[in-house]
């Protein structure tokens, strides 16, 4: 089991379990996931809360949760600056070139930009599945 911090695009903002990430995606895509409070079926993965937490930590948990978002969201900053150097941005056009990537066996190219669910939903049909990846801002 995982737990997720979900977040609607109305910015509430509340727990849910789910079997896997996987379980996450496939409600997702099924639109079973809605906001407890408005039942906005927009709902967004915030950040997977820890699993564990023993009584020592709760005391300190603000604390800890604060430090380790900064240290979450660093780690994101990083990830973005990986991404950023090393793959080509192709921006909305990333379906598109995805596939010519994809289909031309040749290319090493790495690349990312942006997609809508049924652009990927397109392309796990075809086969190529994706990776998302939290963006952060570079700042703050
Ligand atoms: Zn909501």
């Amino acid at each position: 089991m995982i737990k997720y911090n979900l977040k609607c695009e109305n910015k509430h903002e509340f727990e849910s379990w789910f079997s896997d990430s996987r379980d996450f995606e496939k409600l997702k895509n099924k639109n079973l996931i809605e906001c407890i409070f408005c039942q906005s079926k927009k709902v967004e993965k915030s950040i997977m809360a820890p699993r564990v937490v023993n009584s020592k930590m709760q005391n300190k948990k603000n604390e800890i949760s604060i430090n380790e978002m900064k240290k979450f969201k660093k780690d994101l900053q990083n990830l973005r600056k990986f991404v950023e150097k090393n793959f080509e941005y192709v921006d909305h056009n990333f379906a598109n070139k995805v596939r010519e990537v994809y289909y031309d066996k040749k290319s090493k190219k790495n690349i990312y930009g942006t997609t809508t669910e049924e652009q990927r939903e397109e392309l796990k049909e075809e086969g190529i599945d994706l990776v998302s990846i939290p963006w952060v801002e570079k700042d703050n």
